[in-house]
């Protein structure tokens, strides 16, 4: 019992509040999704039996809630804004099997929700969805849509609906496309953040670093380490590696290098295009990456520039290029690596 539940007890006012918006999803009434109040109202919750709240908004907003959540309910949080660039994807594994778990297993009912209900919350429920029902992203939209017709996820949520729909609903990191998306979302954080305003070097690099941090972790799996890449065992056939061509060390995986799947044959796929290769960041950039917007991108290992680096993406103008667009970084020359 917390000390505003309690109060509230003491005074016999349960409600059932005005500004609750919230809607089943299923004929059975036990999946929801709602707005930030339904979330905070422990009568609501009571009485729709609410077992699991999944709640997809910045952490500071879900102190309360987890304090008036209903005794026995249980509480996931995904920390995602309402934008296109937000890697909500990154999130779905977990919350469905979360859902799934409780539904089916538990026998429960679960609560999604997001500030308005409208967007981080209904994406969360349509990837649960489509992985139950083996459909697409808009036939799971459009399930949700028929109960709840102002639903309006953005644009970007829609579009990792349909990345989700073709990596069979369990995310896979290497996905030639969702790397791409990992870069451009990063990209797009690191770019538009404050983070440059700030001159105090200290400061920037801790505010820096938990994008980046975030980043190394969802990718951990598979991002290359300079003495002994993981990517082999993952990807299987590509075993190729790029390496610094005065020093000989590893520079990237075949994995690492950022490609769009017209254009993924492989090395040597457009080679001829292009003088360049555009890759992830990879941990041997971090001194240079982390302290400027742009700059020259030096072998972890010699200190040889490969390439370069600029934030706010380069522009390169080749057919192989064009439609990686705005994930374009970290540029690696390719006359100063050499690839076997
Ligand atoms: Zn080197
Ligand atoms: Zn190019």
């Amino acid at each position: 019992m917390n000390s505003r539940w309690t109060r509230w007890s003491v005074l016999g006012i349960p409600y059932e509040s005005a500004d609750n918006d919230y809607t089943p999803i299923d004929a059975e009434k036990t999946l929801f999704v709602g707005n930030k109040e339904v979330a905070h109202n422990r009568y609501t919750l009571q009485t729709l039996a609410i077992t699991l709240m999944v709640a997809v908004c910045a952490k500071d907003m879900t102190a309360l809630a987890v304090d008036l959540r209903p005794d026995n309910c249980r509480f996931h949080h995904i920390d995602a804004e309402d934008s296109p660039h937000e890697d909500l994807m990154a999130h779905f594994d977990r919350a469905v099997d979360l859902i799934d778990e409780e539904l089916v297993d538990r026998g429960g009912r679960v609560m999604v929700w997001c500030g308005a209900g409208w967007s981080r919350s209904v994406t969360i429920v349509a990837a649960y969805l489509m992985r139950r029902d083996r459909c697409t992203g808009d036939e799971a939209l459009e399930l949700i849509r028929r109960v709840r017709p102002k639903i309006n996820p953005n644009a970007g949520f829609v579009a990792q609906l349909r990345l989700y729909h073709e990596m069979n609903y369990r995310l896979d990191v290497t996905h030639r496309e969702y790397r791409v998306f990992a870069v451009i979302a990063l990209r797009r954080r690191v770019w538009t953040d404050k983070y440059w305003s700030d001159t105090r070097v200290g400061a920037l690099q801790r505010q820096f670093s938990e994008p980046m941090r975030r980043y190394f972790h969802k990718m951990a799996k598979s991002v290359a380490k300079r003495e002994s890449p993981p990517v082999v065992a993952i990807t299987g056939a590509k075993t190729g590696r790029y390496h610094c061509r005065d020093c000989d060390g590893v520079v990237a995986d075949e994995l690492n290098v950022l490609r769009t799947a017209d254009a993924d044959s492989g090395h040597g796929s457009g080679a001829e295009e292009c003088d360049k290769m555009f890759v992830e960041p990879m941990e041997w950039m971090l001194p240079s990456i982390c302290v400027q917007k742009k700059g020259d991108l030096l072998c972890g290992n010699c200190s040889v520039p490969l390439g370069a680096f600029k934030w706010k993406a380069f522009k390169c103008d080749c057919l192989l290029h064009q439609p990686l667009q705005d994930s374009t970084v970290f540029k690696i020359m390719k006359t100063q690596v050499v690839y076997k």
